[in-house]
């Protein structure tokens, strides 16, 4: 099938990644729709299945990896699996539009790896360690446990950043959004 191409933004939680995700949805003209991955966590305060997720328990999880349902799967902290369905992709394409995903780095990589010529994998970088500790416990959504759990995770993270095709650094929010959307409309443009 003819798809459309792939937009991977990864990044310890809390780098803002997000932002420049649901940023980019709204320019009409890159013609995006978001991969809404599956996952066995619970939802967060006003997150809904089927548009932020799909929240599935972890026994179905567990089939779907047995089925090879997935392009992509990781189980990001114990027991929290995050992945890909492969009919989420061919939904988006057969759309006409193009994929973004906000996912984790490895899962990312794996993207990239799967379909290197369509693929466009940017790391969006946190300004430092300490300020991603502070976005993290604004959002005041999890536990100081999973919190330290994502602070430990970023730190090996941020090692993987020189695998990406780009890295954006999000020291302001206003020029990392800007440099995101040129990184985009470009690679739309590179037929
Ligand atoms: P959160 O629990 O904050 O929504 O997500 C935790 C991490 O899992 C984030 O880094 C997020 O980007 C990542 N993630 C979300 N969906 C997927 C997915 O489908 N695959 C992979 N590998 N990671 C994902």
């Amino acid at each position: 099938m003819k798809g459309g191409k792939l937009f991977v933004f990864s990044a310890p939680s809390g780098s803002g990644k997000t932002t420049i995700v649901q940023y980019l949805l709204q320019q009409e003209e890159l013609n995006l729709s978001f991969s809404i991955s599956a996952t066995s966590r619970d939802p967060r305060g006003e997150e809904k299945h089927g548009e932020h997720y799909y929240f599935i328990t972890l026994e179905e999880f567990k089939q779907h990896i047995k089925n090879g349902d997935f392009l992509e799967w990781e189980e990001v902290y114990r027991d929290n699996f995050y992945g890909t369905l492969k009919t989420e992709v061919n939904r988006i394409w057969s759309n006409g539009k193009n994929v973004i995903f906000d996912i984790d780095v490895v899962g990312g990589l794996r993207i990239k790896k799967k379909y290197p010529e369509r693929t466009l994998a940017v790391f969006v970088k946190p300004p430092s360690v300490d300020e991603l500790k502070r976005r993290l416990k604004k959002r005041k959504t999890e536990s100081e446990e999973r919190i330290n759990m994502r602070i430990a995770k970023a730190s090996v993270e941020l090692a993987t950043a020189p695998q990406f095709d780009f890295v954006i650094e999000n020291n302001d929010l206003n020029t990392a959004l800007a440099e995101a959307k040129q990184l985009v409309s470009e690679f739309i443009g590179n037929e």
